[in-house]
């Protein structure tokens, strides 16, 4: 795998397609993936109980037979047509059939295409500039939301990235998450020059940090009172907290999002995206509207057909077993922590975790960074050896699927123990 490493160093830039693959973070070569299978990923000499599960979108569990079928019945007719097809339309209308506040939908082949297209979008439909994002969370890497966001970024410890145009960026504010006053003071002096406010369903590109409760509804209500748009980026959380994703389990102070944006479920694992909400503002889209977008490969026939299996594999039971392996894993992680006395917290909502070396639980991307990080490389290696592949990041959540079984999480927490020892070992 070393060797493989070396190799892929001398061809694609730190050996790696997307930053945090590349073990910047927690040190050593990342494991080479031949196959995967179920909760396994394998390397040419190992298998490993993965818990990345490409970073979301394997709800079902990887190369899930049906979904594999479906992509390859659809190969079989054709790769890619540049015109449209019912699948997509079907595809179309499932989204909006789960996730109320859809009332149309378009398809793109990345989360950051969908992002990028969101808060177009709203800038055309409201004629306004400024855009309010909060700090640690992770729409992706268009230019004008490489500010203070989450994931690769985070680990980086980047503000922003190198090639990106001051003035690019001079239109998106950075907020402190769960801020409510933040917020409020920004809309009563800027409020008549907000296109949006972009937020994940919830933060999970820096670690998981809940939204306090109706925290997403106010921020609704402030879009609402100024003529903005609320973009629930909930290309992490659709169709993983549950059929409607995290709005569905957020409903307590009910609020409808304007705009949202879908990916990694959406496709289970196959390169597609979206954007959808309010049909009189997706109308503004090109060919009806004057915001353009476009895309060669967009709705992409295999893409599309492992989009709609998944979703309709994904039902009761599926959120039912991967809620309740989720839960049984973090509480095991948990007393192994606690067992050998390092300060910890869970941060979780719905299926989805994180485990953060603080005994305070973080609210904010500040409160993330104040975390004892160092603890994470030691207890990240030392259940790799064991062979569990967690995501090589302190700031990044633990993705479980409908295949991690009871016997798959009593065998990851076997290795929890002697990880939880390593973690208390580490030195700053
Ligand atoms: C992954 C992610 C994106 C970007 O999606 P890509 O498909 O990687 O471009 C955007 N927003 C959120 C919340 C994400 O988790």
């Amino acid at each position: 795998m070393a060797d493989l490493f070396t190799r892929a160093q001398a061809v694609i830039p730190g050996g790696v397609d997307s930053p945090v693959r590349a073990f910047g973070s927690v040190g050593g070569a990342p494991v080479f993936v031949e196959r995967a299978s179920g909760p396994h990923i394998y390397s040419a000499d190992r298998e490993y109980i993965d818990l990345v599960g490409s970073w979301g979108p394997a709800l079902l569990g990887h190369a899930h037979p049906t979904v594999v079928e479906a992509v390859q019945k659809a190969a079989s007719k054709g790769l890619s047509f540049g015109a449209p097809t019912e699948a997509e339309v079907e595809l179309a209308e499932l989204v909006i059939d789960r996730v109320e506040p859809v009332e149309k939908i378009r398809f793109v082949s990345t989360g950051t295409e969908a992002t990028m297209t969101a808060i177009r979008l709203a800038r055309g439909f409201t004629g306004r500039d400024l855009v309010v994002k909060f700090a640690g969370c992770y729409h992706g890497h268009e230019d004008n939301m490489l500010v203070a966001a989450g994931s690769g970024v985070a680990t980086f410890g980047m503000s922003s990235s190198a090639g990106v145009p001051k003035g690019t960026v001079e239109d998106t504010v950075v907020l402190p998450y769960n801020n409510r006053e933040a917020v409020e003071t920004l809309f009563a002096t800027h409020g008549e020059k907000i296109a949006a406010i972009i937020t994940e369903g919830a933060p999970a590109n820096m670690g998981v940090v809940p939204p306090t409760p109706g925290f997403n509804a106010f921020l609704k209500e402030q879009c609402e009172k100024a003529g903005a748009l609320l973009i629930l980026d909930e290309v992490l959380t659709g169709f993983r907290l549950s059929k409607a994703g995290m709005w569905g389990i957020d409903q307590d102070v009910p609020y409808t999002p304007d705009l949202l944006t879908f990916g990694k479920v959406i496709g289970g694992g196959m390169p597609i995206a979206a954007l959808g909400g309010r049909a009189d503002v997706m109308d503004w889209l090109a060919p009806l509207g004057p915001v353009y977008q476009a895309g060669t490969l967009s709705g992409n026939p295999l893409a599309t057909a492992a989009g709609i299996t998944t979703l309709a594999l994904a039902d009761d039971a599926v959120y039912e077993q991967v809620n309740r392996s989720s839960q049984a894993l973090s509480d095991g992680f948990s007393q192994a922590l606690s067992a050998e006395g390092v300060d910890h917290t869970i941060q979780r909502v719905g299926s989805l975790f994180s485990i953060l070396f603080s005994d305070t639980p973080a609210t904010n991307y500040d409160e993330v960074a104040a975390q004892d990080q160092f603890r994470y490389a030691p207890f990240f290696h030392s259940l790799l050896e064991d062979g569990i592949h967690l995501p090589p990041s302190v700031f990044e959540a633990y993705f479980v699927s409908a295949t991690h079984t009871d016997e798959v999480i009593d065998k990851i927490l076997a290795a929890a123990p002697k990880a939880a020892r390593a973690a208390a070992q580490a030195t700053a």
